[in-house]
């Protein structure tokens, strides 16, 4: 029997879904929405599942990540209900739902969002003054001297094992909610290593339907996002490879090249949306929460505080070289340990409900096949 929990809409308001209620059920958003398509009807299905607070529906329904917030719906909608606001916070209520023991609670309170990560940047600062070299080499700009390749070593070990066993269980809790939805099409294991094989290039690497959304203007920008911070991850495990696992010491050179093409790319990626959340063009995100606030500003500063660190470096100024890098390190250890429970997991989420959804293909491609 069908749980139906009225108190449900309230939640899913507090989290950015404050018009909803005026939704009349004209439809009008689903027929304009370029993502929504007969197999996979929204916005209006789940607006009703919100209004009538069936939650196991939502969290058994792939839609609300095969949404890539263009804000079409809501700038079409007459009656100014912000269905696509509506899909934003139901993102950000399903990121708490498949989170083990509710931990990303603590990310979407509005003031438990703020404290969680000050209290991160504490531990972290903590962390990095107790670990730290009491004599590092003044004499010349070395970070390593400051900070033990041994410390940083072990403490991304620990980190990365700490994010991959929180990921794996976030999946878990999700294929559980999604398996509650007979629609989901059964394929054979072959078409299904061939859908995720799709997912992976055309909406990992090219995020081809997040520029079928109309507003294809944030797709390079989006696209810069990811690939800003993918490319600095690939550079650091360049650097780990030539510190400790043998790789040849060409990858050093290779690392510091990604390491400004990439950072410039986040920079812009970053940028770009910072600056459009403040200027909130028509109704695209009309409300922030603290958690999108938070992402973007630590990927922005992760970039900048790179580039600072290097400048620095370059300019042989050895004090000022460490105290950017303890900001760096700080900064990537909020970003990082936190990313299964923010709107980081966005990027875990969106690619296996398209795979699971059997969505691989882009709008756009369909078409033109
Ligand atoms: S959200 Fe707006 S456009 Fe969509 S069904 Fe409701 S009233 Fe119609
Ligand atoms: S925000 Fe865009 S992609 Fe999302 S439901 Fe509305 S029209 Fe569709």
């Amino acid at each position: 029997m069908t749980k139906v929990k009225p108190e449900f809409i309230d939640q899913v308001k507090k989290l950015g879904a404050f018009d909803i209620s005026a939704c009349y059920n004209c439809g009008n958003c689903t027929a304009i929405c370029p993502l929504s398509n007969e197999n996979h009807s929204f916005p209006r299905k789940l607006i009703r599942y919100s209004l009538l607070g069936i939650e196991e529906k939502i969290t058994a329904a792939p839609d609300l990540w095969l949404c890539y917030y263009c804000g079409e719906c809501s700038d079409t909608c007459p009656r100014e209900a912000d269905p696509g606001g509506l899909m934003m916070a139901l993102r950000r209520w399903a990121i708490r739902k498949y989170s083990l023991g509710k931990i990303a609670d603590l990310f979407y309170g509005r003031i438990s969002s703020w404290l969680t990560w000050i209290i991160l940047t504490f531990v972290a600062s903590l962390g990095i003054i107790y670990f730290r070299n009491p004599h590092p080499d003044t004499a010349q700009a070395v970070p390593i001297s400051f900070i033990g390749l041994d410390f940083l070593h072990t403490a991304g070990l620990v980190m990365g094992l700490f994010i991959a066993f929180f990921a794996l269980a976030h999946i878990l809790i999700m294929l559980k909610s999604l398996n509650k939805n007979s629609s989901l099409p059964s394929r054979s294991p072959q078409k299904l290593l061939t859908s995720l094989i799709k997912v992976i290039t055309n909406e990992i690497i090219l995020q081809k339907r997040f520029r079928d959304c109309s507003e294809s203007d944030r797709y390079l920008p989006h696209l810069a996002l990811f690939w800003g911070f993918a490319g600095l991850f690939l550079a650091t495990i360049l650097v780990f490879g030539a510190d400790f696992y043998g790789f040849p010491e060409i990858s050093r050179l290779f690392a510091k090249i990604m390491g400004i093409i990439f950072g410039l790319i986040l920079l812009y990626g970053a940028g770009y949306f910072i600056l459009l959340r403040l200027q909130r063009p028509n109704n695209y995100s009309e409300y922030s929460h603290p958690s999108d606030w938070l992402f973007l500003l630590w990927m922005f500063l992760a970039g900048l505080t790179g580039f600072i660190l290097d400048i620095f470096k370059w300019l042989n100024l050895p004090w000022p070289t460490y105290i950017a890098f303890a900001f760096h390190l700080v900064i990537v250890f909020n970003l990082l340990v936190t990313a299964p429970f923010t709107k980081f997991a966005h990027a875990l989420y969106r690619p296996l409900a398209l795979w699971l959804a059997g969505e691989e293909e882009s709008p756009s491609s369909e078409t033109t096949t």
